[in-house]
């Protein structure tokens, strides 16, 4: 259960008030996260074998580490540390979100045996279901545009996903209206996950990612950074964070117009603006333009050997921001993914 192992830890040193990083992998059980189910269910072999499949025990519990040369400078009672993500099996936070939709639609019925789960994603979501339905034992389809970058199309095909490649021109809104066609089509076949829309998304970052960065921090972080896609990230560990002290500052990130490369963000000013997404909820949507988070994450890479996305650089550049401001504490930044499904991009040789 969450709460009984110190997995990773960032924490004050007494003495100085500086922040001491203590890096620690550990990886725990964690039964208790999710209520079991009261109703009769619906798959329930399919239900049972998450509770014993080898990957999706390896799914959270990621590390937290501190930031030293890229946060120099910073007052001493300042720290940003970044949640990697990448370390989950799909290599990527995803894997969460995946694992809640898939448990809660076998809970209830919604993919039953013998149906596809369907969804529209290029990235890192389709991993996580492609990676979910091989180890559990369901069929995946995935709506992407055709331009998708080759390493995740590798990815997905490796897996034994289905892919069905739809206009690149309609980038992902077209995919999701492919997806959604389908699913209309053939509603007896086709579970449609709609992670833009299910709640099962920020409920694993409710019950998952906002305990673990509570624990790891002892309770200290001042400042929850993410960037918005789905926005799942964010309103699950928002509200996760705000009920245990509702003085933490949630900040979202923000790419700076629809055409931008951040590669997992929506431009939610141009976009369909996600069913699950509260902007009620954050206190701050900080701008990050894309040269500003590739340089990050190339800093990232060679100033502290953390291969990170782009994504992630976004975030950082605008965790360091806000540790900047007076009074900041403990800003924690999240890192969707590595590097890795990225290295064909041209600027890590800049
Ligand atoms: N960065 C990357 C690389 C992602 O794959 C995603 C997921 N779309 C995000 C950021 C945003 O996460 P969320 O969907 O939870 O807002």
């Amino acid at each position: 259960m969450i709460g009984t192992q110190p997995a990773t830890r960032v924490r004050p040193a007494e003495s100085d008030r500086t922040w001491t990083g203590i890096y620690q992998r550990g990886r725990q059980e964690r039964t208790g996260v999710y209520a079991p189910p009261s109703a009769p269910l619906a798959s329930p072999a399919l239900y049972h074998a998450i509770g014993t499949s080898p990957v999706v025990s390896l799914i959270g519990q990621t590390p937290l580490v501190r930031l030293t040369r890229v946060a120099e400078g910073l007052p001493p009672t300042t720290a940003v540390a970044v949640k990697l993500e990448g370390f989950n099996p799909g290599g990527s936070v995803k894997d969460r979100a995946a694992l809640s939709i898939v448990r809660e639609a076998l809970r209830t019925g919604a993919l039953a045996p013998g149906q596809v789960l369907l969804d529209a994603t290029s990235g890192n979501t389709g991993i996580a279901y492609a990676m979910l339905g091989a180890a559990l034992g369901f069929p995946v389809q995935l709506v992407l545009p055709a331009d998708a970058s080759p390493e995740r199309v590798q990815i997905l095909r490796a897996y034994g996903a289905h892919l069905i490649l739809s206009d690149p021109a309609a980038g992902t809104e077209g995919a999701r209206q492919v997806a959604r066609e389908l699913a209309a089509a053939e509603p007896d076949r086709v579970f449609y996950a709609d992670q833009y829309n299910n709640p099962a998304n920020p409920l694993a970052h409710y019950t998952t990612t906002g305990p673990e960065i509570w624990q790891q921090t002892e309770g200290q972080v001042t400042h929850f950074i993410a960037g918005l896609g789905t926005g799942g990230t964010m309103m699950g560990v928002g509200r996760y964070l705000r009920e245990r002290n509702p003085a933490v500052r949630l900040v979202g990130v923000q790419p700076d117009g629809p055409r931008h490369g951040i590669e997992g963000l929506k431009h939610l000013a141009t976009a369909d603006v996600p069913g699950i997404y509260d902007a009620g909820l954050v206190d701050q949507v900080t701008v990050v333009h894309t040269e500003e988070a590739r340089a990050m994450a190339r800093r990232l890479a060679r100033q502290e050997g953390l291969f990170v996305g782009i994504s992630a650089g976004a975030a950082v550049v605008a965790a360091l921001q806000v540790a900047r401001e007076p009074d900041t504490g403990l800003v924690v930044a999240l890192s969707p993914d590595g590097g890795f499904k990225y290295v064909s991009a041209p600027f890590w040789r800049e």
